[in-house]
């Protein structure tokens, strides 16, 4: 049992608690959570809950049936994030640390972390102190490999996580490093985890090699009683008999984790396999089993390197399986974003008049539809969102400064192309600066305590009716068309009917405080949508992988042929073509082309002049 104290609590009222639990013979101890004042009891504590919740100066009492209490969901029911300078661990977006097994020297900490983070990588890590099963093996380069990963974050703009192998290591690591990690071999070293949980730093427990989940989740407890909140876990593998891989990955602890614990988790694939080739399939696995990240060895040299040589990716494997994780990622209702620290800084450092920090992003509809969610994952907590009644009204928006960006649906992998959106981009001037791709997942959402079976009259938008089709046929329900999904939720809400329900994302669910009755009612669930960001300037946000262009091309034979040959000839890949009517003039046709090529960097400045040759009108819409 958790007894939460009123923050003004009276030193008497207090000493009261604690006499009534010594008196019923309890085991008890006092421990700070966030800030907040707790009393932790276990045995039999004489009383029922009521009775301390009833006492003055208690906020709420929390019965907690495990062993672990801190760090238990009945606790906590909300999933804690973990803020890593602009990273947060536990929400959508998927964090992969990646680097070295140990920092061997500053050219190559240096090296490697370029390339991690041009392919995605957020946090670098590199071990300084290194725990080796072998005495004449490296041990690091303790101090200096410090210095070096200072350096790294200072130069590469990614915080940085290394490893504490003992209390006397506090003060060094707390001067250089972001987060403290606590290897497998000291998971049970209690005197460091008591040591790590007054720090102030977030910490990444690996889980011990022989350890189970409720032994680690008791390591975990000690860093929080001593008042750490922020902490990551990490499945490295465990010791089996199974001598064909260094370790065996258990990645069933992680539906287990998610339910015993608030805490986010992550997977070591390196350490769990200790074989290269073994590390992206588990890798891969793992996100799809629903991790919150990973932490993976890569190394520029890795025949070379001073320890894990053997099971550390080279960076070309690296980029590889970051794509791989890009794809896997939405079906698990995540992002994987590789973009994300240079834009969260172009965001950050924007030039706004009149305003700091953060900008605002409009979006169509109300909170909790699919856009809104578009939003909220592009943008992470860096920005202000702002609904809007209508696409142009978007586009207004940001032409006229009321908004920085907006946010909008380009197309669906089942209804294709948004077409109003398509010829807005044609008339405003306004840039492309990102784009996000959600998946599309369609609940009947109803009043807490309903079932499929008390509903009589469902609302929702029409396309989201469309694309439910064959689970709505087998019912005989009244459909009302709304204008967003959300709206639908909010809707049945406000009216208090239990025959009533609508159909949204669980988003709206959740923001309206209604039950998702049945989940994944969407015919296809290969249903995509595709959002792009519009602004009025281009995003200082370091290299771009794709374009967009609209062009024309004259009414003659092979015209279309001859523009589309200048991406040929200059190894161009188009990954979309689409053609719109133009306004006004009938049979004419506007092409709209994706590229992947930064097609306004300088180099591509004779393309862009050839392509001017071979149109008749061009217009580049941005590049992301
Ligand atoms: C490491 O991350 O380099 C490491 C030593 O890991 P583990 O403690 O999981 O063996
Ligand atoms: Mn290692």
């Amino acid at each position: 049992m958790l007894i939460v104290l009123e923050p003004e609590i009276s030193q008497e009222n207090k000493n009261r608690i604690l006499s009534i639990l010594r008196e019923g013979g309890c085991i008890f101890r006092e421990i700070s959570d966030a800030g907040q004042n707790i009393i932790g009891s276990t045995g039999n504590a004489g009383h029922p809950p009521e009775y301390y919740e009833s006492l003055p100066g208690v906020a709420r009492v929390v019965p907690v049936n495990t062993a672990f209490k801190l760090v238990s969901r009945q606790m906590h029911p909300e999933d804690t994030r973990v803020r890593v300078g602009d990273v947060s661990v536990g929400g959508e977006r998927i964090v992969v640390i990646a680097g070295p097994c140990a920092v061997e020297s500053r050219d190559q900490a240096l090296a490697i972390a370029g390339q991690v983070r041009k392919y995605g990588a957020v946090l670098f890590r590199g071990g300084a102190f290194k725990p080796r099963t072998s005495p004449y093996a490296f041990q690091g380069l303790g101090e200096e490999g410090l210095r070096i990963l200072a350096e790294v974050r200072e130069t590469c703009g990614m915080p940085v996580v290394t490893e504490i192998t003992t209390p006397a290591q506090a003060d060094l690591v707390m001067k250089y490093v972001d987060v403290v990690q606590v290897g497998a071999r000291n998971m049970q070293n209690f005197e460091l985890l008591k040591c790590v949980g007054r720090l102030g730093k977030p910490v990444l427990l690996k889980r011990g090699l022989s350890a189970t989940i409720e032994e680690w989740l008791m390591s975990a407890e000690y860093i929080l009683s001593e008042g750490n909140d922020d902490v990551i876990l990490c499945e490295r593998g465990i010791r089996t008999f199974e001598p064909y891989t260094r370790n065996t990955l258990d990645l069933s602890s992680i539906p287990v984790i998610k339910n015993l614990t608030h805490l986010p988790v992550i997977i070591d694939p390196s350490h769990a396999t200790g074989i290269r080739e073994k590390v992206s399939p588990m890798a891969r696995a793992a996100i799809a089993a629903g991790a919150d990240g990973l932490m993976i060895e890569v190394h520029n040299d890795p025949d070379r390197a001073l320890s894990d040589g053997a099971q550390s990716l080279y960076p070309q494997q690296f980029s590889r399986l970051m794509r791989d994780l890009y794809v896997i990622a939405p079906v698990v209702d995540k992002q994987l974003d590789f973009g994300y620290l240079d834009r969260v800084h172009a965001v950050e450092h924007m030039e706004r008049p009149g305003g700091e920090g953060g900008g605002k992003a409009a979006f169509l509809g109300e909170i909790g539809t699919h856009s809104y969610k578009a939003c909220t994952r592009y943008f992470g907590d860096h920005a202000e969102f702002i609904p809007a009644k209508t696409f142009k009204e978007i586009f207004e928006g940001v032409k006229e400064g009321f908004v920085d960006f907006g946010v909008i649906p380009l197309e669906n992998s089942l209804a294709g192309s948004v077409h109003e959106n398509y010829d807005l981009l044609l008339e405003y001037d306004l840039r492309i600066v990102g784009e996000i791709m959600l998946r599309i997942e369609h609940n009947l959402i109803g009043h807490p305590g309903a079932g499929a079976e008390d509903i009589q009259k469902v609302y929702s938008h029409p396309q989201a009716f469309q694309q439910c089709r064959q689970y709505i046929d087998r019912h005989d329900w009244e459909l009302v068309p709304v204008s967003d999904t959300a709206r639908a939720v909010r809707h049945i809400k406000e009216r208090g009917e239990i025959s009533e329900a609508a159909i949204a994302g669980r988003e709206a669910a959740e923001i309206y405080g209604m039950e998702v009755i049945e989940e994944g009612i969407e015919t296809n669930p290969r249903n995509y949508t595709r959002f792009v960001v519009i602004a009025r300037h281009p995003l200082a946000n370091g290299k771009k992988q794709k374009s967009s262009l609209i062009f024309s091309a004259g009414n003659q034979p092979g015209s279309l042929f001859e523009v589309l040959k200048v991406f040929a000839d200059n190894g161009i890949n188009l990954v979309k073509l689409e053609s719109r009517p133009i306004h006004g003039k009938p049979w004419e046709y506007m092409f709209y082309v994706d590229l992947e090529a930064d097609i306004e960097d300088l180099s591509f400045a004779p393309v862009l002049e050839q392509l001017s040759d071979k149109t008749d009108f061009l217009k580049v819409l941005g590049s992301y």
